[in-house]
Formats: C-alpha cells, sequence, structure tokens
C-alpha cells in the first residue's frame, strides 16, 4: 500500500474518459468558456481503452480498489461499455462506478450493468425543469434525465446515488423536492456544496450553501440523524432519516474539508495523473505509455508522485485563495 507524505493511503481512482460534454452547466461548463470556438483533445489525445486499462491494472497493483469512471460526460465516449467490461476483470478491483449526468442512460443503462459495472451515480440539480434548464444551460428535460434512473434502476443498478449541486439563489428551492422525490430504499440524494473547480465558473462563497444549511432545512420537516462513517475516504457525510425510509449524504467540500482523509488519485483523459481536484499540474502517464515505458517503470513514477503527494486545497482554501490555474472539472471529473 502507497502513503503520501500525510499518510493518506492511494485507494481510489477516478478517470475522465473525455473532455466533451453534452451539457454546459453554468458550475462546470460555463458556454462563454466552452461556447463554439473552444478546443477539445482529439481523439488521438485521448487514452485509447488499451492505455486505461493497462494504466488501471498498475494502479490496482499499488493499491487502489476502486475506480470511478467519470468525463465530461463519460457516455459520450463511443463504445464505452466495453471498456466497463474490460476493467472489470482486472483482479483486485473491488468496486467499478460511474458518475453521470443521464442524458443517455435511457440507451446504456442495460449494457453497462451486463458488462459488469457495479453502481452508477447520476447528476440532476433540479426537479423544476426552468431551474434545471438554466443550469444545464442546453434547455435538456428533467424527465429524461428521470427516464435514465428509472432505466439504470430497471437494469439492477440500486441503489443509485444522484447528485445535486447546490447553489444559492439557484436551486436552494430545490431542496426539498428532490429529497421527497429520491428518499427510498433505491436512490441516495447527496447534496454537494458549490466548489471552486476550474477556473471558469466565477465561483463565489456566497453563492455556497453551506451543507449544516443544507440538513437544517431538511431536517425541520423530516427528521434527520447522522451515520457514523463506513469507509475511510469516504467523501459524503451521511444521514438518515428517523422514519427509516432512506438516507441522504451531504458534500461539504467548501465548509467542512476532508482533505486529510482524501484518497484519490485522478487520472485525465489525456492521461495525466492529478493527485488532487484543484491541481494545477498532473504528471504525463501517456508519455511514458507511449515511448514504451514498462508496467514496472510506470509503478514507479506513480508510486513517487503518490509519496510526495502533500496536497489539501479544500483545507487552505478559506485561509489563503489560490488564484493559480487549476485543471477544468471537465478534464478530470468530479
Ligand atoms: N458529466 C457527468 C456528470 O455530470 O455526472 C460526470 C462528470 S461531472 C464533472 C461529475 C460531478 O461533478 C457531477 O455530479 C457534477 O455535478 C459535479 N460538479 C461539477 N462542477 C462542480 C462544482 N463546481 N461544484 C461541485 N460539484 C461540481
Ligand atoms: Fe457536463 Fe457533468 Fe460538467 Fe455538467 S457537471 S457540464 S454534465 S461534465
Ligand atoms: Fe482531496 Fe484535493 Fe479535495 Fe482535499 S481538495 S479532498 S486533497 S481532492
Amino acid at each position: 500500500m502507497l502513503f503520501d507524505t500525510f499518510q493518506r493511503p492511494m485507494r481510489d481512482l477516478r478517470i475522465s474518459v473525455t473532455d466533451r460534454c453534452n451539457f454546459r452547466c453554468t458550475y462546470c461548463m460555463p458556454r462563454e468558456v466552452f461556447g463554439a470556438n473552444y478546443t477539445f483533445l482529439p481523439k488521438s489525445e485521448l487514452l485509447s481503452f488499451e492505455e486505461i486499462t493497462r494504466l488501471a491494472r498498475i494502479f490496482v497493483g499499488l493499491g487502489v480498489e476502486k475506480i470511478r469512471i467519470t468525463g465530461g460526460e463519460p457516455l459520450l465516449r463511443r463504445d464505452l461499455e466495453k471498456l466497463i467490461a474490460m476493467l472489470v476483470s482486472i483482479e483486485g478491483l473491488h468496486d467499478l462506478a460511474l458518475t453521470t449526468n443521464g442524458a443517455l442512460l435511457v440507451k446504456y443503462a442495460k449494457t453497462l450493468r451486463e458488462n459488469g459495472l457495479h453502481r452508477v451515480t447520476v447528476s440532476l440539480d433540479s426537479l423544476d425543469d426552468a431551474i434545471f434548464s438554466a443550469m444545464n444551460d442546453v434547455e435538456f428535460p428533467v424527465a429524461r434525465v428521470l427516464a435514465g434512473i428509472d432505466a439504470a434502476l430497471a437494469a439492477g443498478f440500486s441503489p443509485i446515488k444522484v447528485n445535486m449541486v447546490v447553489k444559492r439563489g439557484v436551486n436552494d428551492d430545490s431542496i426539498l423536492p428532490m429529497v421527497a422525490r429520491f428518499r427510498g430504499p433505491n436512490t441516495i440524494l447527496r447534496l454537494i456544496e458549490y466548489m471552486d473547480v476550474g477556473n471558469s465558473n466565477r465561483w463565489h462563497m456566497a453563492e455556497v450553501v453551506p451543507s449544516a444549511e443544507v440538513i437544517a432545512t431538511i431536517a425541520r420537516v423530516i427528521p434527520l440523524e447522522p451515520v457514523s462513517r463506513t469507509r475511510a475516504g469516504e467523501v459524503a457525510a451521511r444521514y438518515r432519516f428517523t422514519d427509516g425510509k432512506g438516507e441522504i449524504g451531504v458534500i461539504t467540500s467548501v465548509t467542512q474539508p476532508f482533505c486529510g482523509d482524501c484518497t484519490r488519485a485522478r487520472l485525465s483523459s489525456e492521461g495525466k495523473l492529478y493527485t488532487c481536484l484543484f491541481a494545477g499540474n498532473g504528471c504525463d502517464l501517456r508519455k511514458l505509455l507511449r515511448d514504451g515505458a514498462s508496467d514496472a517503470q510506470i509503478a514507479a513514477v506513480v508510486a513517487n508522485v503518490w509519496r510526495a503527494r502533500d496536497d489539501r486545497y479544500s483545507e487552505k482554501r478559506a485561509a489563503n485563495p489560490v488564484v493559480e490555474p487549476k485543471v477544468e472539472m471537465s478534464r478530470i471529473g468530479g
């Protein structure tokens, strides 16, 4: 097992399979930046499925137990189900999950399940079409995401986590309807504090709704109690409804950072290894792959990067807001 300078093990790997997306969420890929003139990576610069699988196997050999496929929108990557089948066969990998905006789930849920994907997380910020459209900025209807969630449930994924980014004055009124809709045995709503990822979303603290406030809002209507964390490195703080009808999670990355527990490595779509969501630079593993490095050589580079890791951006944010350029969320995923 590999440990960084704060004794954090490398247990999770998030792999971004594309920098493209069919949504333009204002908090992630705002249209002013990711408009018609934005240049996305050409196919030749993306890691191939063989390259991704080879790297994933090396990471699992170094202690990674859980892999999450993300993006951009991962279901835009052609034949993604084939990658799933390749990854799921890696010995020692305990958990393979996918985060998606749900737009293409009706089409792909069944094949993803058949090819061995373990879990799906779907992002949805509101049940109100006007609010959701303003946030996804492509007028994508709520009903189609709900249909995607239903298709994933029908394919056998359960429970499904539903990610909601909460922005003050934008979708905070959607919290209670979302809780009501996704309360139950098969879905777990996770309310995420709006973060200052990337350099494009013009983040401001005033737009963050602290998770403590979110919990208080929900508890006024439906009593809740905290659930102790079952796994080190778990991102969400969990709460269960005291009537036994389900649970929710809150992701408190801004107001109560959890860097001390962060076991996540990230591989960008062009094959760079990042040790923090807010990092400016990544280590170019694609170059090693394409220059003919052996597995042992690549493993040694990854191990050195992790051992030198001292990231704790969110913990430092409050005291010292960082202004250097950061990698865009759409390149490395959430
Ligand atoms: N396109 C897929 C999706 O939206 O689920 C996967 C990639 S997306 C970057 C992964 C997650 O990051 C989503 O749940 C999204 O809501 C979240 N996210 C994106 N920008 C964010 C921000 N500024 N603050 C908090 N969460 C954010
Ligand atoms: Fe696309 Fe996901 Fe980013 Fe929204 S959050 S723009 S769906 S990558
Ligand atoms: Fe991990 Fe970086 Fe987030 Fe801290 S800020 S929890 S180190 S990804």
